[in-house]
């Protein structure tokens, strides 16, 4: 992630340069400099909240890295306990900048400990460590749930949903979900990597198993092709993956999105096709950065 892309600048640049140009021929045409100090000020508030963002995000990495965050993310995290120094620091920017920007509430006012916003943070941050100029795909911010469950009414404590990746809306997770997946982080369950591949997915659209929006034309046909193999294995229950990942083509890109950063070794073994492929979109060998973990 970045503090500021370079496309914002350049947009940032070009519209405040034509504000500036509209303020000075108008206050020529119209002999009017009250004309020009108007503009002034749509510059001012353009460039105020245009900004706003970039500020936020620079005080956030210029702070110190909390020593107890960075225990909490090596007990939790066999990515980031094994990543190479300057891998490792971006990842902790990473975690400041989805912290101070990225919204992580409990329901109905319930708080939230700072402990439970690192592991989510984390999950999100071990997805983009190879991509440092991505933005994580969630539009409205994470919702986490008490308890185990939630059903399709959104009611805790019943059904049997344990997190959703609601389209447009807001990612929603359960505390104990939660737990689960950071308690054994290398079970190949991970709610937070499950819903976010679903985002991934979803970006343009459909929901097929197929980051598309971030996919050039020619890769598409690879993966419809790649996916459709193991997915049929898993549809008939003959997959390594877990059998929820035969659902749908959507669930079996979160599931073997999970696996690939949590056994990717296993991932690797089994179908190097796959591995290789999810390797690419990650821009990360996740097999050879944890294997330690094995
Ligand atoms: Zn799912």
């Amino acid at each position: 992630m970045q503090v500021i892309y370079k496309i914002d600048k350049i947009f940032i640049f070009i519209f405040s340069f034509i504000i500036l140009i509209i303020g000075l021929v108008g206050a020529i045409s119209f002999r009017n400099f009250l004309f020009f100090l108007f503009m002034a000020m749509v510059e001012f508030f353009y460039l105020f909240f245009s900004l706003k963002r970039y500020f936020r995000r620079l005080k956030a990495i210029k702070a110190e890295f909390p020593e107890a965050w960075r225990t909490i993310l090596s007990i939790h995290s066999s990515l980031y306990r094994n990543l190479c120094e300057p891998n490792k620091t971006r990842f902790e920017k990473d975690i400041q900048i989805i912290l101070s920007d990225y919204s992580i509430e409990g329901i109905k006012g319930r708080r939230i400990n700072i402990e439970t916003k690192i592991l989510v943070a984390s999950s999100v941050a071990t997805m983009l460590n190879g991509r440092p100029y991505w933005e994580p795909p969630i539009l409205d911010g994470i919702v986490i749930y008490p308890g185990h469950s939630f059903n399709r009414h959104f009611q805790p404590g019943k059904g049997n949903y344990a997190g959703l990746a609601s389209y447009r809306g807001p990612m929603i997770l359960t505390e104990g979900a939660l737990e689960e997946s950071t308690k054994h982080p290398n079970d190949g369950f991970n709610v937070v990597i499950h819903e976010l591949a679903h985002y991934f997915d979803m970006e343009d659209g459909k929901a097929e198993g197929i980051p598309s929006a971030r996919l050039s034309f020619k890769k598409i046909s690879k993966w419809k092709k790649m996916i459709s193999k193991e997915w049929q294995r898993a549809f008939q229950q003959r997959s390594f993956l877990r059998d929820y990942a035969g659902t749908n083509e959507a669930e079996f890109f979160a599931v073997v999105t999970e696996s690939f950063f949590e056994k990717p070794w296993e991932v690797k073994q089994k179908n190097p096709e796959l591995y290789d492929t999810l390797k690419d979109f990650f821009n990360l060998d996740t097999a050879h950065i944890i294997k330690e973990t094995r």
